[in-house]
Protein backbone atom coordinates (compact mmCIF):
# COMPACT_ATOMS: atom_id res chain seq x y z
CA UNK A 1 0.00 0.00 0.00
CA UNK A 2 1.77 3.72 -0.79
CA UNK A 3 1.88 6.13 1.83
CA UNK A 4 -0.79 8.48 -0.19
CA UNK A 5 -3.58 5.71 -0.20
CA UNK A 6 -2.71 5.14 3.81
CA UNK A 7 -2.79 8.87 4.87
CA UNK A 8 -5.75 8.87 2.88
CA UNK A 9 -7.80 5.90 4.28
CA UNK A 10 -6.67 6.73 7.92
CA UNK A 11 -8.09 10.54 7.38
CA UNK A 12 -11.43 9.59 5.82
CA UNK A 13 -11.69 6.07 5.56
CA UNK A 14 -12.81 4.98 9.15
CA UNK A 15 -15.58 3.59 8.09
CA UNK A 16 -14.69 1.61 5.56
CA UNK A 17 -12.09 0.40 8.11
CA UNK A 18 -14.81 -0.80 10.55
CA UNK A 19 -16.76 -2.37 7.79
CA UNK A 20 -13.11 -5.11 7.46
CA UNK A 21 -12.84 -5.92 11.37
CA UNK A 22 -11.17 -8.51 12.51
CA UNK A 23 -13.56 -11.38 14.13
CA UNK A 24 -15.94 -10.12 16.77
CA UNK A 25 -14.95 -12.74 19.44
CA UNK A 26 -11.01 -11.85 18.89
CA UNK A 27 -11.95 -8.34 19.10
CA UNK A 28 -13.25 -9.01 22.35
CA UNK A 29 -10.57 -10.80 24.06
CA UNK A 30 -8.65 -7.89 22.52
CA UNK A 31 -9.76 -5.69 24.36
CA UNK A 32 -9.91 -7.82 27.40
CA UNK A 33 -6.13 -7.88 26.99
CA UNK A 34 -5.81 -4.15 26.67
CA UNK A 35 -7.95 -3.64 29.61
CA UNK A 36 -5.77 -5.80 31.90
CA UNK A 37 -2.53 -3.99 30.42
CA UNK A 38 -4.13 -0.64 31.31
CA UNK A 39 -4.83 -1.78 34.43
CA UNK A 40 -1.28 -3.02 35.03
CA UNK A 41 0.79 -0.05 33.07
CA UNK A 42 -1.36 3.10 33.39
CA UNK A 43 -3.54 5.65 30.98
CA UNK A 44 -0.53 7.10 29.83
CA UNK A 45 1.31 3.70 28.46
CA UNK A 46 -1.88 2.66 27.18
CA UNK A 47 -2.68 6.03 25.62
CA UNK A 48 0.77 6.13 23.73
CA UNK A 49 1.17 2.49 23.13
CA UNK A 50 -1.68 0.36 23.39
CA UNK A 51 -4.30 1.93 21.96
CA UNK A 52 -2.57 2.44 18.37
CA UNK A 53 -2.08 -1.77 18.47
CA UNK A 54 -4.72 -3.77 17.31
CA UNK A 55 -5.18 -7.77 16.65
CA UNK A 56 -4.91 -8.76 12.89
CA UNK A 57 -5.63 -12.42 13.67
CA UNK A 58 -4.96 -15.28 15.83
CA UNK A 59 -4.75 -18.91 15.69
CA UNK A 60 -3.81 -22.40 18.24
CA UNK A 61 -0.13 -21.06 18.32
CA UNK A 62 -0.02 -17.33 17.70
CA UNK A 63 -1.46 -14.24 17.68
CA UNK A 64 -0.71 -11.35 15.32
CA UNK A 65 -0.86 -7.86 16.96
CA UNK A 66 -0.09 -4.93 14.62
CA UNK A 67 1.37 -1.80 15.32
CA UNK A 68 0.84 1.87 13.53
CA UNK A 69 4.80 2.29 12.82
CA UNK A 70 8.02 0.19 13.06
CA UNK A 71 9.48 2.11 16.08
CA UNK A 72 6.09 1.46 17.71
CA UNK A 73 6.20 -2.28 16.85
CA UNK A 74 9.79 -2.24 17.93
CA UNK A 75 9.26 -0.41 21.56
CA UNK A 76 5.89 -2.49 22.29
CA UNK A 77 8.25 -5.76 21.54
CA UNK A 78 11.29 -4.83 23.59
CA UNK A 79 8.95 -3.53 26.77
CA UNK A 80 5.55 -5.26 26.68
CA UNK A 81 5.61 -8.07 25.04
CA UNK A 82 5.99 -10.16 28.13
CA UNK A 83 2.86 -8.89 29.87
CA UNK A 84 1.17 -8.76 26.70
CA UNK A 85 1.35 -12.44 26.47
CA UNK A 86 1.05 -13.32 29.56
CA UNK A 87 -2.58 -11.53 29.27
CA UNK A 88 -3.75 -12.86 26.04
CA UNK A 89 -2.31 -17.01 27.73
CA UNK A 90 -4.71 -16.26 30.00
CA UNK A 91 -7.45 -15.37 27.97
CA UNK A 92 -7.09 -17.80 26.12
CA UNK A 93 -6.48 -20.44 28.42
CA UNK A 94 -3.30 -22.32 26.59
CA UNK A 95 0.29 -21.10 25.48
CA UNK A 96 0.85 -18.60 22.76
CA UNK A 97 3.12 -16.25 20.74
CA UNK A 98 2.30 -13.11 20.22
CA UNK A 99 3.70 -11.66 17.17
CA UNK A 100 3.73 -7.83 16.14
CA UNK A 101 3.61 -6.31 12.96
CA UNK A 102 3.67 -2.88 11.28
CA UNK A 103 0.04 -1.98 10.22
CA UNK A 104 -1.23 1.29 10.04
CA UNK A 105 -5.01 0.60 10.25
CA UNK A 106 -4.67 -2.42 12.91
CA UNK A 107 -6.63 -0.05 15.70
CA UNK A 108 -8.99 0.78 13.62
CA UNK A 109 -9.76 -2.94 12.89
CA UNK A 110 -10.18 -3.81 16.16
CA UNK A 111 -11.91 -0.39 17.51
CA UNK A 112 -15.35 -1.17 18.84
CA UNK A 113 -19.13 -0.04 19.92
CA UNK A 114 -17.68 0.17 23.66
CA UNK A 115 -15.17 2.74 22.44
CA UNK A 116 -11.89 1.15 24.70
CA UNK A 117 -10.38 1.47 21.13
CA UNK A 118 -12.77 3.81 19.55
CA UNK A 119 -11.39 6.97 17.71
CA UNK A 120 -11.85 9.91 19.61
CA UNK A 121 -15.69 11.97 19.34
CA UNK A 122 -15.80 14.52 16.67
CA UNK A 123 -15.66 17.04 18.81
CA UNK A 124 -12.56 16.32 20.21
CA UNK A 125 -11.14 15.67 16.66
CA UNK A 126 -12.22 19.23 15.89
CA UNK A 127 -8.99 20.80 18.55
CA UNK A 128 -7.35 20.11 15.20
CA UNK A 129 -4.08 21.81 16.48
CA UNK A 130 -3.72 19.96 19.52
CA UNK A 131 -3.34 16.06 18.35
CA UNK A 132 -2.48 16.45 14.68
CA UNK A 133 1.46 15.14 15.19
CA UNK A 134 0.31 12.32 17.06
CA UNK A 135 -2.27 11.23 14.28
CA UNK A 136 -0.15 11.37 11.62
CA UNK A 137 2.82 9.68 13.45
CA UNK A 138 0.99 6.95 14.50
CA UNK A 139 -0.80 6.50 10.76
CA UNK A 140 2.10 7.48 8.54
CA UNK A 141 6.00 7.85 9.46
CA UNK A 142 6.90 9.83 6.25
CA UNK A 143 3.85 12.12 6.49
CA UNK A 144 5.05 13.04 10.48
CA UNK A 145 8.53 13.56 9.77
CA UNK A 146 7.55 15.94 6.43
CA UNK A 147 5.30 18.04 8.76
CA UNK A 148 8.53 18.74 11.18
CA UNK A 149 11.21 18.63 8.33
CA UNK A 150 12.34 21.98 7.75
CA UNK A 151 12.56 22.79 4.06
CA UNK A 152 16.12 21.88 2.32
CA UNK A 153 17.17 24.69 0.43
CA UNK A 154 18.04 23.24 -3.37
CA UNK A 155 21.00 25.87 -3.66
CA UNK A 156 22.66 24.14 -0.63
CA UNK A 157 24.68 21.26 -2.02
CA UNK A 158 28.01 19.60 -1.97
CA UNK A 159 28.75 21.03 -5.08
CA UNK A 160 28.44 24.17 -4.45
CA UNK A 161 30.33 23.95 -1.62
CA UNK A 162 33.88 25.45 -1.73
CA UNK A 163 36.55 23.13 -0.34
CA UNK A 164 39.31 24.94 1.09
CA UNK A 165 42.19 24.36 3.79
CA UNK A 166 39.89 25.82 6.53
CA UNK A 167 36.40 23.08 5.40
CA UNK A 168 37.88 19.99 4.25
CA UNK A 169 37.89 18.19 7.41
CA UNK A 170 33.92 19.23 7.64
CA UNK A 171 33.74 18.55 4.19
CA UNK A 172 35.38 15.36 4.02
CA UNK A 173 33.43 13.98 7.15
CA UNK A 174 30.05 15.31 5.78
CA UNK A 175 30.50 13.51 2.59
CA UNK A 176 31.72 10.58 4.21
CA UNK A 177 28.53 10.12 6.08
CA UNK A 178 26.11 10.91 3.28
CA UNK A 179 28.14 8.24 1.31
CA UNK A 180 28.19 5.34 3.63
CA UNK A 181 25.63 2.86 3.92
CA UNK A 182 26.01 1.71 7.77
CA UNK A 183 26.53 4.26 10.59
CA UNK A 184 30.12 4.64 10.77
CA UNK A 185 30.29 7.65 13.24
CA UNK A 186 27.54 8.93 15.57
CA UNK A 187 27.06 11.30 15.84
CA UNK A 188 28.68 13.52 13.48
CA UNK A 189 29.13 16.74 14.71
CA UNK A 190 29.92 20.09 12.81
CA UNK A 191 30.87 23.13 14.15
CA UNK A 192 31.95 26.28 13.83
CA UNK A 193 31.66 30.12 13.82
CA UNK A 194 28.36 31.86 12.24
CA UNK A 195 28.44 32.05 8.39
CA UNK A 196 30.76 29.89 7.39
CA UNK A 197 28.68 26.82 5.94
CA UNK A 198 27.37 24.32 8.94
CA UNK A 199 23.97 24.96 7.59
CA UNK A 200 25.20 24.60 3.66
CA UNK A 201 26.73 21.48 4.52
CA UNK A 202 23.87 19.64 6.74
CA UNK A 203 21.25 20.76 3.88
CA UNK A 204 23.92 18.99 1.56
CA UNK A 205 23.96 16.01 3.55
CA UNK A 206 20.23 15.91 3.71
CA UNK A 207 20.20 15.96 -0.35
CA UNK A 208 22.82 13.20 -1.06
CA UNK A 209 21.12 11.12 1.77
CA UNK A 210 18.26 11.30 0.27
CA UNK A 211 19.07 11.24 -3.10
CA UNK A 212 21.29 7.84 -2.77
CA UNK A 213 18.43 5.81 -1.08
CA UNK A 214 15.03 8.25 -1.08
CA UNK A 215 13.49 5.36 1.21
CA UNK A 216 15.73 6.64 4.91
CA UNK A 217 13.43 8.69 6.64
CA UNK A 218 15.59 12.13 7.12
CA UNK A 219 14.72 14.58 9.92
CA UNK A 220 16.24 17.79 9.56
CA UNK A 221 15.48 20.77 12.11
CA UNK A 222 16.79 23.25 14.18
CA UNK A 223 17.48 22.78 17.97
CA UNK A 224 14.93 25.80 18.67
CA UNK A 225 12.05 23.98 16.43
CA UNK A 226 12.93 20.88 18.06
CA UNK A 227 12.21 22.98 21.18
CA UNK A 228 9.13 24.29 20.25
CA UNK A 229 7.80 20.47 19.41
CA UNK A 230 8.85 19.65 22.76
CA UNK A 231 7.33 22.42 24.37
CA UNK A 232 4.12 21.78 22.27
CA UNK A 233 4.33 18.25 23.55
CA UNK A 234 4.02 19.34 27.06
CA UNK A 235 1.58 21.65 26.55
CA UNK A 236 -0.66 18.89 24.91
CA UNK A 237 0.89 16.21 27.47
CA UNK A 238 1.50 14.71 24.32
CA UNK A 239 5.09 13.65 24.75
CA UNK A 240 5.10 10.00 24.44
CA UNK A 241 3.81 11.16 20.77
CA UNK A 242 7.00 13.25 20.20
CA UNK A 243 9.12 10.75 21.32
CA UNK A 244 7.60 8.68 18.75
CA UNK A 245 7.94 11.19 15.98
CA UNK A 246 11.06 11.65 16.39
CA UNK A 247 12.55 7.67 17.17
CA UNK A 248 11.10 6.73 13.84
CA UNK A 249 13.43 8.26 11.84
CA UNK A 250 16.59 7.26 10.16
CA UNK A 251 18.51 10.18 9.76
CA UNK A 252 18.30 13.24 12.61
CA UNK A 253 19.72 16.28 11.69
CA UNK A 254 19.44 18.99 14.43
CA UNK A 255 21.50 22.13 13.08
CA UNK A 256 22.61 25.16 15.65
CA UNK A 257 22.38 22.61 18.76
CA UNK A 258 23.95 25.57 20.83
CA UNK A 259 20.02 26.36 21.00
CA UNK A 260 19.02 23.90 23.90
CA UNK A 261 22.05 25.24 26.42
CA UNK A 262 20.35 26.06 29.75
CA UNK A 263 17.18 24.90 28.51
CA UNK A 264 16.87 21.81 31.15
CA UNK A 265 13.76 19.88 29.93
CA UNK A 266 14.87 20.33 26.47
CA UNK A 267 18.42 19.11 26.74
CA UNK A 268 17.12 16.14 29.12
CA UNK A 269 14.88 14.97 26.10
CA UNK A 270 17.13 15.52 23.47
CA UNK A 271 19.49 13.43 25.45
CA UNK A 272 17.09 10.48 25.48
CA UNK A 273 16.30 11.01 21.52
CA UNK A 274 19.67 11.10 21.00
CA UNK A 275 20.28 7.63 22.54
CA UNK A 276 17.45 6.04 21.26
CA UNK A 277 18.34 6.34 17.84
CA UNK A 278 22.02 5.89 18.49
CA UNK A 279 20.84 2.50 20.28
CA UNK A 280 18.88 1.58 17.35
CA UNK A 281 22.13 2.51 14.86
CA UNK A 282 19.97 5.26 13.22
CA UNK A 283 22.30 8.32 11.99
CA UNK A 284 22.53 11.52 14.21
CA UNK A 285 24.27 14.78 12.57
CA UNK A 286 24.24 17.69 14.53
CA UNK A 287 25.90 21.37 13.93
CA UNK A 288 26.66 23.79 16.73
CA UNK A 289 28.46 26.96 17.31
CA UNK A 290 31.33 25.71 19.12
CA UNK A 291 32.44 22.06 20.25
CA UNK A 292 30.58 19.74 22.25
CA UNK A 293 33.31 20.24 25.08
CA UNK A 294 33.03 24.13 24.92
CA UNK A 295 28.85 23.91 25.41
CA UNK A 296 28.20 25.96 27.98
CA UNK A 297 25.01 25.33 29.63
CA UNK A 298 24.67 21.75 28.68
CA UNK A 299 24.97 18.73 30.94
CA UNK A 300 28.27 17.38 30.80
CA UNK A 301 26.93 13.74 30.31
CA UNK A 302 25.60 15.46 26.99
CA UNK A 303 28.48 17.31 26.15
CA UNK A 304 30.74 13.98 26.68
CA UNK A 305 28.14 11.89 24.30
CA UNK A 306 28.08 14.47 21.45
CA UNK A 307 31.78 14.19 21.36
CA UNK A 308 31.86 10.35 20.72
CA UNK A 309 31.35 10.10 17.32
CA UNK A 310 33.51 12.07 14.38
CA UNK A 311 33.74 15.92 15.61
CA UNK A 312 35.16 17.95 12.56
CA UNK A 313 35.40 22.02 12.64
CA UNK A 314 35.12 24.38 9.95
CA UNK A 315 37.77 27.62 10.69
CA UNK A 316 37.84 30.80 10.01
CA UNK A 317 37.69 31.14 6.03
CA UNK A 318 41.29 32.50 4.48
CA UNK A 319 42.06 34.57 1.56
CA UNK A 320 42.71 31.47 -0.93
CA UNK A 321 39.14 30.11 -0.31
CA UNK A 322 37.59 33.65 -0.03
CA UNK A 323 38.40 33.98 -2.97
CA UNK A 324 37.86 30.49 -4.56
CA UNK A 325 34.21 31.28 -2.98
CA UNK A 326 33.84 34.67 -5.18
CA UNK A 327 34.68 32.87 -8.12
CA UNK A 328 32.19 29.73 -7.50
CA UNK A 329 29.46 32.63 -7.06
CA UNK A 330 29.96 34.17 -10.04
CA UNK A 331 30.24 31.21 -12.49
CA UNK A 332 26.73 30.85 -10.76
CA UNK A 333 25.31 34.36 -11.48
CA UNK A 334 25.65 33.85 -15.48
CA UNK A 335 26.56 37.17 -17.29
CA UNK A 336 27.63 39.20 -14.20
CA UNK A 337 31.09 40.88 -15.35
CA UNK A 338 33.59 41.43 -12.21
CA UNK A 339 37.24 41.70 -12.51
CA UNK A 340 39.64 40.33 -10.88
CA UNK A 341 41.04 42.63 -8.92
CA UNK A 342 37.49 43.57 -7.43
CA UNK A 343 37.05 40.06 -6.36
CA UNK A 344 40.33 39.72 -4.56
CA UNK A 345 39.56 43.38 -2.90
CA UNK A 346 36.17 41.48 -1.56
CA UNK A 347 38.51 38.37 -0.81
CA UNK A 348 41.05 40.37 1.45
CA UNK A 349 38.50 42.86 3.17
CA UNK A 350 35.37 41.61 3.75
CA UNK A 351 36.58 38.54 6.28
CA UNK A 352 33.84 38.25 8.66
CA UNK A 353 32.04 35.44 7.49
CA UNK A 354 30.64 33.83 3.88
CA UNK A 355 27.62 34.89 4.03
CA UNK A 356 28.89 39.08 4.11
CA UNK A 357 31.16 37.85 1.44
CA UNK A 358 28.26 36.45 -1.03
CA UNK A 359 26.19 39.79 0.20
CA UNK A 360 28.70 42.07 -1.07
CA UNK A 361 29.60 40.26 -3.94
CA UNK A 362 25.82 40.80 -5.03
CA UNK A 363 25.86 44.40 -4.50
CA UNK A 364 28.93 44.49 -6.80
CA UNK A 365 26.83 42.93 -9.19
CA UNK A 366 23.69 45.00 -8.85
CA UNK A 367 25.91 47.89 -9.67
CA UNK A 368 27.12 46.65 -12.51
CA UNK A 369 24.52 44.98 -14.43
CA UNK A 370 22.17 48.97 -13.53
CA UNK A 371 25.36 50.43 -14.84
CA UNK A 372 25.60 48.29 -17.39
CA UNK A 373 29.69 47.62 -17.19
CA UNK A 374 31.75 45.95 -14.73
CA UNK A 375 32.62 47.97 -11.83
CA UNK A 376 36.08 49.46 -10.99
CA UNK A 377 37.85 48.99 -7.70
CA UNK A 378 36.74 52.59 -7.27
CA UNK A 379 33.03 51.85 -7.13
CA UNK A 380 33.10 48.87 -5.13
CA UNK A 381 35.07 50.68 -2.43
CA UNK A 382 32.43 53.28 -2.81
CA UNK A 383 29.72 50.75 -2.86
CA UNK A 384 30.72 48.51 -0.08
CA UNK A 385 31.95 51.47 1.97
CA UNK A 386 29.92 51.00 5.28
CA UNK A 387 30.45 46.86 4.71
CA UNK A 388 34.28 47.52 4.87
CA UNK A 389 34.45 49.76 7.65
CA UNK A 390 32.07 47.30 9.51
CA UNK A 391 34.32 44.32 8.58
CA UNK A 392 37.67 46.21 9.45
CA UNK A 393 36.51 46.60 13.58
CA UNK A 394 34.40 43.55 12.61
CA UNK A 395 36.76 40.69 14.52
CA UNK A 396 35.51 40.09 17.90
CA UNK A 397 37.15 38.91 21.08
CA UNK A 398 35.23 35.51 20.55
CA UNK A 399 36.73 35.42 17.12
CA UNK A 400 40.02 35.90 18.53
CA UNK A 401 39.52 33.04 21.27
CA UNK A 402 37.95 31.19 19.18
CA UNK A 403 40.73 31.25 16.63
CA UNK A 404 43.68 31.03 18.93
CA UNK A 405 42.19 28.16 20.75
CA UNK A 406 41.46 26.15 17.31
CA UNK A 407 45.52 27.04 16.07
CA UNK A 408 47.21 26.05 19.45
CA UNK A 409 44.24 22.93 20.38
CA UNK A 410 43.89 24.18 23.47
CA UNK A 411 39.63 24.48 24.72
CA UNK A 412 38.43 27.62 24.54
CA UNK A 413 37.11 27.09 28.46
CA UNK A 414 40.47 26.43 29.52
CA UNK A 415 41.59 29.34 27.73
CA UNK A 416 39.23 31.70 29.55
CA UNK A 417 39.87 29.44 32.65
CA UNK A 418 42.22 29.67 35.39
CA UNK A 419 44.24 27.28 34.88
CA UNK A 420 48.10 28.63 34.50
CA UNK A 421 49.70 25.55 32.81
CA UNK A 422 51.97 27.25 30.22
CA UNK A 423 49.84 24.95 27.62
CA UNK A 424 47.15 27.25 27.96
CA UNK A 425 48.83 30.17 29.74
CA UNK A 426 50.97 31.00 26.58
CA UNK A 427 48.30 30.89 23.70
CA UNK A 428 45.92 32.94 26.71
CA UNK A 429 48.41 35.84 26.37
CA UNK A 430 48.60 35.34 22.22
CA UNK A 431 44.78 35.85 22.65
CA UNK A 432 44.75 39.01 25.24
CA UNK A 433 47.69 40.17 22.46
CA UNK A 434 46.02 39.68 19.58
CA UNK A 435 42.61 41.19 21.42
CA UNK A 436 44.76 44.37 22.16
CA UNK A 437 46.11 44.67 18.44
CA UNK A 438 42.74 43.62 16.44
CA UNK A 439 39.64 45.43 18.49
CA UNK A 440 38.97 48.49 20.00
CA UNK A 441 38.40 47.42 23.29
CA UNK A 442 39.42 48.91 26.73
CA UNK A 443 42.04 46.69 28.60
CA UNK A 444 39.70 46.35 31.36
CA UNK A 445 36.86 45.18 28.75
CA UNK A 446 39.61 42.27 27.20
CA UNK A 447 40.19 41.20 30.87
CA UNK A 448 36.66 40.73 31.77
CA UNK A 449 36.67 38.95 28.46
CA UNK A 450 39.19 36.58 29.60
CA UNK A 451 37.45 34.94 32.51
CA UNK A 452 37.03 38.39 34.66
CA UNK A 453 40.40 39.29 34.88
CA UNK A 454 42.21 42.11 36.11
CA UNK A 455 43.28 44.87 33.45
CA UNK A 456 47.10 44.64 34.80
CA UNK A 457 46.98 40.61 33.65
CA UNK A 458 46.32 42.22 30.19
CA UNK A 459 48.57 44.36 30.08
CA UNK A 460 51.31 42.18 31.44
CA UNK A 461 50.42 39.74 28.72
CA UNK A 462 50.63 42.34 25.80
CA UNK A 463 54.13 43.19 27.48
CA UNK A 464 55.08 39.70 27.80
CA UNK A 465 54.16 38.56 23.91
CA UNK A 466 55.72 41.76 22.44
CA UNK A 467 59.11 40.81 24.07
CA UNK A 468 59.12 37.07 23.19
CA UNK A 469 57.76 37.92 19.64
CA UNK A 470 61.07 39.60 19.10
CA UNK A 471 63.15 36.53 19.86
CA UNK A 472 61.10 34.19 18.99
CA UNK A 473 60.72 33.70 15.43
CA UNK A 474 58.08 30.79 15.26
CA UNK A 475 55.94 33.03 17.69
CA UNK A 476 56.34 35.78 15.64
CA UNK A 477 55.27 33.26 12.58
CA UNK A 478 52.21 32.19 14.57
CA UNK A 479 51.09 35.85 15.36
CA UNK A 480 51.15 36.77 11.58
CA UNK A 481 48.96 34.21 10.46
CA UNK A 482 46.96 34.79 13.11
CA UNK A 483 46.13 37.71 12.75
CA UNK A 484 46.06 37.22 8.71
CA UNK A 485 43.01 34.60 9.50
CA UNK A 486 41.50 36.91 11.16
CA UNK A 487 41.74 39.72 8.97
CA UNK A 488 43.91 42.08 10.55
P1 LIG B 1 26.32 28.77 9.13
O1 LIG B 1 25.19 27.80 9.17
O2 LIG B 1 27.64 28.16 9.47
O3 LIG B 1 26.06 30.02 9.91
P2 LIG B 1 25.66 28.92 6.32
O4 LIG B 1 25.77 27.49 5.97
O5 LIG B 1 24.30 29.49 6.48
O6 LIG B 1 26.50 29.25 7.63
O7 LIG B 1 26.48 29.75 5.23
C1 LIG B 1 26.25 31.13 4.97
C2 LIG B 1 26.29 31.36 3.49
O8 LIG B 1 27.60 31.14 3.01
C3 LIG B 1 25.41 30.40 2.71
O9 LIG B 1 24.80 31.10 1.66
C4 LIG B 1 26.36 29.36 2.17
O10 LIG B 1 25.93 28.85 0.94
C5 LIG B 1 27.64 30.16 1.99
N1 LIG B 1 28.84 29.34 2.18
C6 LIG B 1 29.47 29.08 3.34
N2 LIG B 1 30.56 28.32 3.14
C7 LIG B 1 30.61 28.08 1.81
C8 LIG B 1 31.50 27.34 0.97
N3 LIG B 1 32.57 26.70 1.45
N4 LIG B 1 31.24 27.31 -0.36
C9 LIG B 1 30.18 27.96 -0.86
N5 LIG B 1 29.30 28.67 -0.14
C10 LIG B 1 29.51 28.74 1.19
MG1 LIG C 1 23.38 27.88 10.21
Amino acid sequence: MDKLTMQDESQQGRVGALQSQADPKLVEQWHAVVARMRKEFGDSVYNSWLKPLGVLSADEKRVVVGAPTRFMSDWVQKNYIDRLSDFWQAELGHPVVVELMVNPLAADKTADAAGATAPEPQSKAGQASATPAYQQAARSEQSATDALCAPIDPRYTFDSFVVGKSNELAHAAARRVASSEGVQFNPLFLYGGVGLGKTHLMHALAWEIRSRNPNRNVLYLSAEKFMYEFVRALRFKDTMAFKEQFRSVDVLMVDDVQFIANKDATQEEFFHTFNALVDHNRQVIISADRSPSDLEGIEERIRSRLGWGLVADIHATDYELRLGILQSKLEQMQGVEVHDDVLEFLAKRITSNVRELEGALNRVSAHASLMGKPVTLDVTREVLQDLIRANDRRVTIDEIQRSVADYFNVRLADLLSARRARAVARPRQVAMYLSKQLTARSLPEIGRKFGGRDHTTVIHAVKRIDELRELDASLDDDLQHLSRVLGG
